[in-house]
């Protein structure tokens, strides 16, 4: 006995394609249904008309459990318990490279969020989101992306066909895949992009050069510390309002309080109804401490002094490269050795300026740039190419992530179609 139904069913579709292989549909449905899929592969929503019998029907809502979202209904599958939802994807993500340590120029974390995703089976990485990019992900049917650089840099104003980024973002919205930026977080941490250009290497010292800091939201430093007399009962109560505002630490005959920046002036006008406590007033800002082996860019030591060719040899093989490019000071061959080692991944030119090191290793560096670090400093360079210092690392983050996640069903592909679009011919 078949009925009629017109069903419009979110979901991955690898659920999908479970539910092809659990249920046991109509010889008829399963051609329509897998016709449906292939036309809708991309969007995740799957039209089903006239598919289901009553009984497959009642299997298959009877295995699911309807939730009325505001815009969307949403089915959530038992099959789905062990698919982690995008918000337990971000979190792992923000445990292995926490946002806080972006540079404050850039724009990291989700920036594509779609209505309708329930859960991540599938996430590609990529340095780049490209075309060619988003087109490998829909077949794999993927929920994420996560982009290392990040799609949206420069604010828009609209989101339509006119640019290809807009086009991207467009073609990721209406397929129901989100966007996930790390960026400059990932350069940050230790054993980040910039540790792993220098694992080839044995190092004695290392240190990042530009230092990141604790994040001061998670940590709950204070960005004051008030000092104040306290003469009488009257001054007391005006602790017992302020404890809601910082820490407060009574001493004998004084106080020190905590706090943040925004409850600075609500403490200090408390302070101020008490001429005691008002004249006595001490204020000192506090710096936010260090997070050590934490920073964009790294400086090292070597164990013991490599030639340039060796390090070269060394950095070709990371980086699966034939071809590097090379600037030699003047007061280096080939065959010089060299001791300390500046890596920046990506665009070092600024992070690496005025470095007081033998050797330079990054992406890319603007021609006067390097004329700079080979004249001003006596830093021969090293440039690989912009993506080709940071693709390798997806290999490390995808192995990074899978054991965070700690669930084996979801996959984890590094994009085939993400490359350096600059090639040597
Ligand atoms: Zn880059």
């Amino acid at each position: 006995m078949f009925s009629k139904h017109n069903i419009l069913i979110s979901l991955r579709s690898s659920t999908w394609t479970n539910l092809l292989g659990q249920f046991k549909f109509h010889k008829s449905s399963i051609e329509s249904a897998s016709l449906v899929k292939k036309n809708h592969i991309g969007s995740q929503k799957i039209f089903a008309n006239n598919l289901y019998s009553t009984h497959t029907k009642s299997n298959l809502f009877g295995n699911y459990s309807s939730q009325l979202g505001s815009r969307h209904q949403r089915f959530t599958s038992k099959m789905d318990v062990n698919y982690p939802s995008l918000e337990g994807v971000i979190r792992v993500l923000n445990e292995i490279a926490p946002l806080h340590l972006a540079e404050s120029w850039d724009n990291v974390g989700l920036l594509v969020e779609p209505f309708t995703t329930i859960s991540i089976g599938k996430i590609v990485l990529t340095i780049d989101l490209t075309e060619k990019v988003i087109e490998e992900a829909k077949t794999y049917g993927t929920e994420l992306i996560i982009a290392y650089h990040p799609p949206i840099f420069q604010p828009i104003k609209s989101i339509n066909h006119r640019t290809w980024k807009e086009r991207l973002l467009l073609d990721c919205i209406q397929c129901g895949i989100a966007v996930y930026s790390p960026h400059t977080a990932l350069d940050a941490i230790k054993d980040g992009i910039n540790d792993w250009l220098l694992s080839p290497f044995n190092i004695k010292e290392v240190r990042p050069i530009n230092q990141s800091s604790m994040d001061t939201r998670s940590t709950n430093h204070y960005s004051y510390r008030l000092e104040t007399v306290v003469a009488n009962e009257n001054d007391n109560k005006l602790l017992e309002r302020i404890e809601k505002l910082g820490k407060v630490l009574k001493l004998p005959s004084s106080a020190v309080i905590y706090t943040e920046d925004k409850n600075l002036p609500l403490i200090i006008n408390i302070l101020s109804e008490n001429v005691s406590t008002k004249a006595s007033i001490h204020l000192s800002k506090l710096d936010i401490p260090p997070l050590p082996g934490f920073g964009v860019g790294r400086i090292a030591n070597l164990t013991q002094e490599l030639t340039i060719q060796e390090i070269i040899n060394r950095t070709k093989q990371l980086l699966k490269l034939e071809h590097v490019r090379l600037a030699l000071s003047p007061k280096h061959k080939l065959e010089s050795t060299v001791n300390s080692i500046g890596v920046c991944a990506g665009s070092g030119g600024s992070v690496l300026r005025g470095l007081p090191v033998d050797l330079l290793i990054t992406g890319e560096m603007s021609h006067h740039e390097v004329l700079d670090a080979l004249y001003a400093n006596g830093s021969s360079v090293i440039l690989c190419e912009h993506t080709n210092t940071e693709r390798g690392y997806l290999q490390v983050l995808r192995e990074k992530i899978i054991s965070k996640l700690n669930n084996g069903n979801v996959e984890i592909i590094v994009a085939k179609s993400d490359a350096d679009p600059l090639n040597i011919i």
